[in-house]
């Protein structure tokens, strides 16, 4: 065995880096982190969150540039956007970030192991070899080990020509812009992805298997969302179950013959996008080793406090498939090290995985916390919920001269028992990603309604149609 650690940390994602710090920068305790990859920061800062929003970013800048016009400036041809050029100033951001990351684990004292682990001996050990980027192997001990791997974006298995297409990995290795895409699934990285193409004048074919996108989100996030993304020019392709087959072209253009609700038909397209979900970065671990139980979708089962069956083992993150979320991942990864390592007053701390809020980058943006309509009345009684609602069109759209170019804003709060308790609350509008913080504070405080209109308005903004219901 090379070394032994406190603590030994699987993957530099956004779980790992938060747990390994915490551990070894509040707490003192010798700890390393494993990664793979080459370069720290996991899904979110190289291939999620980060590249994303910035990508979202530069979609809604073309969205106010060409509403300048309203707004009495003169801006002449809306400019094209230059994809080539931008998308390396977004991975030198990201290169800065890397750094960042590795000089933040410096200031903690965190080893950094750079190459592949996976558990190695015989059964019952837990011995972590890592085949290093450098090309040797080495082998770890530790007393506490955390798993923290993450995930991959899925392909169907079951598509002549599937390989053809690419995910959201391969989204961010383009270095042109496709004139015309095809998406497939309608959860957040097919409605996010599907917005920034349409938005920077990419021909975006979305395909969904039902008649609406973001189908685990309230009824009205659904019908808003979807409704918006036809109004913007989305070409959406309702009921399409599976496609018969992709077939690449001389040209290199990519033929989809597809199903929809319109009925069979065929679609040229310059790149593909499978966005249908994503699996856990398990297989190759050797979790056999130690012996930690992994659930029918390969997902590492731990319990709430993110133990795995294997006393000193755990995992955190993609990779469990709770909420699959970086700020999940990093809660609970800090919550794991100060249970572990923070003594006494947190021998009890584990994250709470209700009223986690959560945001689509969509265009308008979605924002959710709590429970959806049907789950509210479900869980209480439709007797017992009541909701409010409000459409309106925000004050910025007063001035805009067409009139379909004015984008709703629309609201939801769901309340229960007599006391009126906020358990769920669901918005649509320009900001909403902004908006939702701060009420996500209140409604995991218990707010009421009463708390709500207690509070005083912000005027004008469109938030404050959330303290003035009725
Ligand atoms: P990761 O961040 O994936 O980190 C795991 C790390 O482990 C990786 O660096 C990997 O290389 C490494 N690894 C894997 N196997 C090994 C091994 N055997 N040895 C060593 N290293 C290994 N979440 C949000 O909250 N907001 C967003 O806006 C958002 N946008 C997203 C957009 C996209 C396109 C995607 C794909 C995801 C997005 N997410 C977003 C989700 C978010 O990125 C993940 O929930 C988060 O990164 C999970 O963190 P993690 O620590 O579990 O895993
Ligand atoms: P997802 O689970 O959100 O959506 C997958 C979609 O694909 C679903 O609508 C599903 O019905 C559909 N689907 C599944 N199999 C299909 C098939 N064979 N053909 C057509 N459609 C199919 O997964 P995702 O969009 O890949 O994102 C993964 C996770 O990453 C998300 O669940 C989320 O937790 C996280 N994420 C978060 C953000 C954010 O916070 N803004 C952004 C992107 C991703």
């Amino acid at each position: 065995v090379t070394k032994h650690y406190e603590y030994l940390v699987i993957g530099g994602g956004s779980g790992g880096l938060a747990s390994a710090r915490r551990a070894a920068g509040r707490y003192g305790i010798s700890a390393a982190i494993i990664e793979g990859s080459g370069r720290l920061g996991g899904t979110c800062v190289n291939v999620g969150c980060v590249p994303k929003k910035v990508m979202w970013s530069a979609s809604d800048t073309a969205k106010r540039v060409s509403e300048a016009k309203y707004y009495g400036l003169d801006v002449g041809e809306v400019p094209k956007f230059d994809w080539t050029s931008f998308v390396e100033k977004r991975e030198a951001y990201i290169r800065r970030l890397n750094g960042i990351y590795e000089r933040n684990l410096q200031k903690d004292k965190v080893d950094y192991i750079s190459g592949w682990a996976r558990f190695a001996g015989g059964k019952g050990q837990k011995i972590v070899e890592v085949s290093l980027l450098s090309g040797e192997t080495e082998y770890y001990t530790a007393d506490h080990i955390l798993v923290a791997v993450g995930g991959y974006a899925s392909v169907p298995d079951d598509i002549p020509g599937a390989k053809y297409g690419t995910t959201s990995d391969g989204f961010f290795k383009m270095t042109e812009q496709p004139k015309r895409v095809a998406i497939v699934g309608a959860g957040y990285i097919g409605v996010e992805l599907a917005g920034v193409f349409n938005g920077l004048g990419t021909e975006t074919h979305f395909f969904i298997r039902g008649d609406t996108v973001l189908r685990h989100f309230d009824p009205m996030i659904q019908e808003t969302i979807t409704d918006s993304y036809i109004k913007h020019g989305v070409k959406l392709h309702k009921e399409a179950k599976a496609f018969e087959k992709v077939v690449r072209l001389p040209s290199g253009a990519l033929k989809i013959t597809y199903e929809d609700i319109d009925g069979k038909s065929e679609v040229e397209v310059d790149a593909l996008i499978w966005a249908i979900g994503r699996g856990p970065n398990t297989a190759g671990l050797r979790l056999d080793i130690p012996g930690v139980a992994l659930n029918k979708n390969e997902q590492i089962v731990v319990d709430e406090y993110q133990n795995t069956n294997v006393p000193g083992i755990y995992s955190v993150g993609d990779d469990i498939g709770w909420l699959e979320l970086t700020p999940v991942a990093i809660a609970a990864g800090r919550r794991l090290s100060d249970r572990l390592f923070g003594g006494p007053n947190f021998k009890d701390s584990k994250l709470d995985y209700n009223n986690v809020p959560t945001v689509v980058f969509s265009h308008p943006e979605v924002g959710t916390v709590g429970l959806t309509e049907p789950e509210a009345r479900q869980k209480y009684g439709s007797d017992n919920v009541k909701v409010y609602n409000s459409k309106f069109i925000g004050m910025y759209y007063s001035v805009f001269d067409d009139q379909d170019k004015k984008e709703s804003t629309v609201y939801k709060l769901i309340v229960a028992g007599p006391e009126e308790k906020v358990v769920g609350m669901h918005i649509v509008g320009d900001g909403s990603s902004e908006v939702l913080q701060g009420f996500g504070v209140a409604i995991k405080m218990g707010a009421t309604k009463k708390d709500f209109d207690n509070c005083v308005a912000i005027h004008p903004t469109s938030a404050e149609e959330l303290v003035t219901l009725v």
